[in-house]
């Protein structure tokens, strides 16, 4: 590894420091980016891979904005990312549909319908008869569905791959396999070396270090993935927190899962609870293949929004995560937010929500994160 001075480093290379790592690059900084692993093979390989902005807010709350932000970002980068001779993101844009099965829960996708609506977002709420036409394969005691025409998803690993190469083409030194142990202001200490940036960014999802603030919680998520004997609908279907969506190589993602802990076991009772629920509302998945399944660990804020938070004695370091079940769709904003703050603009949004130091009582250090 050469020492010279970087403009910025990134430790942690999942969704959030690889577009950091891409905005800046393409803001002219000098960039390294380094990861323990490979870059995307932390919690951002998986992700279902929802750009849920619909189905997932109850209510036009600032992220809401900025999740808005970031798909058309997306837009952007599904032929921007192509410049760099990638892979596709896997971009899928088939629509999405909420469940309800009571009065009280039609009720519920009446009134976040008609927000939805008065912000420009296309949701048409179906009765029993128009749902059914629509998703044949949905259980027929559902009362009503608000279908989000509009609604994506992409497949993280190529997503990860895409801006990893792009990053080559934009000249970011990537470190695979070097892991942090400390960071100091303008100095990254890894297992073998020492790097030095102007700022250093901290991306490391639900994990940090010894000497560093984070208000993060681990929320462990099992997913399944069935291919199905028959056609079960084209929209993704959401019901009760639970969804299953289909993906472009025929299988379907059934998730997800959400205990609060950082141990990565499948257990019986998530697979239990994941196949009830779901089968409760899909039901033809009975005869489905199981074809995989696995884990991973959201970064879950303590305020339940993602931070973009200076360290609060380490200057120009830079404390990112927290995105929890958003992190692929927020990916691209919050790269893009972070850029504008290394490069010195001033910027009020939904990222500043969390300062770090102020919430220190309630920092969550993982025993995974004593790297030393
Ligand atoms: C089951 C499940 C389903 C999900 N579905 C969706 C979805 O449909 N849509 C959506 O938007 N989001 C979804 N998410 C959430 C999303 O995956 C996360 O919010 C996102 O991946 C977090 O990205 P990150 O970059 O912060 O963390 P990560 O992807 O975990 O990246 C952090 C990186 O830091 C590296 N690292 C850690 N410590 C060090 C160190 N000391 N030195 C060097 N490197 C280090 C790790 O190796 C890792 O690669 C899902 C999550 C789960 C678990």
């Amino acid at each position: 590894m050469n020492q010279r001075m970087y403009d910025v480093i990134i430790i942690g290379a999942g969704i959030v420091g690889l577009c950091t790592a891409f905005y800046s690059a393409k803001a002219g900084l000098r960039v390294a980016l380094l990861d323990r692993s490979t870059p995307g093979s932390g919690t951002t390989s998986k992700a279902a891979g929802m750009l849920g902005i619909q189905a997932e807010f109850r209510s036009p709350n600032p992220l809401y904005h900025l999740a808005k932000e970031s798909i058309a970002l997306y837009k952007i980068l599904t032929d921007e990312l192509l410049e760099y001779q990638t892979t596709s993101l896997g971009w899928t844009s088939s629509g999405a549909i909420k469940l309800a099965f009571t009065h009280s829960e039609h009720n519920q996708l009446s009134d976040i319908q008609s927000w939805q609506v008065q912000h420009g977002d296309p949701a048409e709420l179906l009765d029993q008869q128009s749902l059914q036409l629509l998703a044949p394969a949905v259980n027929k005691e559902a009362c009503a569905g608000l279908y989000f025409p509009n609604e994506a998803h992409v497949q993280p690993k190529q997503v990860a791959r895409a801006f990893e190469h792009s990053l080559y083409e934009l000249g970011v030194d990537v470190f695979p396999y070097t892991t942090a142990t400390s960071v100091s202001t303008n100095r990254v200490t890894t297992r073998t070396d020492t790097l030095y940036g102007e700022q250093i960014v901290i991306a490391t999802g639900h994990e940090s270090f010894a000497n560093i603030p984070w208000p993060v919680t681990p929320v462990k998520g099992e997913i399944i993935k069935v291919r199905p004997r028959r056609q079960l609908s084209k929209q993704t279907i959401f019901y009760n927190g639970w969804y299953a969506v289909p993906k472009q190589d025929g299988e379907w993602l059934l998730g997800a899962t959400s205990t609060q802990s950082e141990d990565t076991t499948i257990s019986v009772n998530g697979v239990l609870e994941l196949l009830t629920n779901i089968q409760a509302f899909l039901p033809d998945l009975r005869d489905s293949e199981i074809t995989a399944m696995w884990s991973g660990i959201r970064p879950k804020s303590i305020v339940d929004s993602p931070f973009i938070s200076p360290h609060p004695t380490l200057h120009s370091v830079w404390l990112v995560s927290g995105h929890n079940r958003n992190g692929i769709l927020l990916g691209p904003i919050t790269g893009k937010r972070v850029t504008e703050r290394l490069l010195g603009n001033e910027v009020n949004d939904a990222f500043t929500s969390i300062k770090v130091g102020e919430h220190s009582e309630h920092h969550h250090q993982s025993e995974k994160s004593q790297f030393t």
